[in-house]
């Protein structure tokens, strides 16, 4: 697939898997891949197989990301996680603001623009959720939710952070529903991202900028959605858990 960026494509594990189920599954996932330079890869698994399976993957061109970090660098914070202990994983990557996360934990934009900076300043690339909800989507409110999530979540971000930030337009009817946007929908929201990007930032950071699509992607609807000009990879939950359906996502990509 000839792209103007190159192809991101992240798995995002939520609550799933155990360290002997996470490791078996990188493991069959880098020899799926192989040696592939194609696509940045990422798998996301939960803070207890972090260790294990960047050990795994330590000579692996397969990045791991974390599914969620504390805005706070250190502290009185029970349960917490902070960034400074995700690269201690050798982590590379974190989603911020995931709509579950926005949903069950009540996450707002301003606090997810502060977890993104704590990312950034650590050295961690952020990849930063988006996405409207059905009934907003109904009420023709898409670019005015996206726009102002995209506009409070990056607020205040320079270039170069920017450059460094993964955006994932995920819209919350399409996660885990087996309903995806059709690619000319999912297009559509991309480029209204780039261009809002555009104007806050200007063009050299839009055109750098790699927007993920989320939501029900699959090794059968990869090739199209991320065929699109403003689609520059996904985030996989589902699909993600099996190494042959994520690896086939990324093979279908890569004709
Ligand atoms: C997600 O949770 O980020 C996601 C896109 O899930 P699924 O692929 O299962 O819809």
């Amino acid at each position: 697939m000839n792209k103007e960026r190159k192809l991101i494509i992240a798995g995002n594990w939520k609550m799933n898997k155990t360290v002997v189920e996470a490791t078996d599954l990188v493991e069959a996932l880098d020899r799926d891949l192989g040696t592939q330079t194609d696509v940045d890869v990422v798998v996301c698994p939960p803070y207890t197989a972090l260790d294990a399976v960047s050990a795994k993957l330590k000579n692996s061109l397969i990045k791991v990301g974390g599914q969620n970090m504390s805005e706070n660098d250190y502290g009185a914070f029970t349960g917490e996680i902070n960034a400074g202990m995700l690269r201690d994983l050798r982590v590379h990557y974190v989603i911020l603001g995931h709509s579950e996360r926005r949903e069950y934990q009540k996450e707002s934009d301003a606090l997810i623009n502060a977890k993104t900076k704590t990312a950034l300043a650590a050295g961690l690339k952020p990849i930063v959720c988006v996405g409207e909800t059905l009934t907003q989507r109904e009420a023709n409110e898409t670019e005015s939710v996206v726009g102002q999530q995209i506009a409070g979540s990056l607020a205040d971000l320079n270039t170069e952070q920017l450059k460094d930030t993964v955006i994932a337009y995920e819209p919350v009817w399409a996660i885990g529903t087996g309903k995806t946007a059709t690619s000319q929908q999912a297009q559509d929201v991309h480029a209204f991202i780039r261009g809002e990007i555009n104007k806050s930032h200007g063009e050299e950071v839009a055109k750098a900028v790699r927007i993920q699509y989320g939501g029900s992607v699959k090794p059968a609807n990869a090739e199209e959605l991320l065929g699109q000009p403003d689609v520059d990879g996904a985030l996989v939950g589902g699909a993600s858990l099996e190494a042959r359906s994520f690896s086939d996502i990324i093979n279908n990509t890569r004709n």
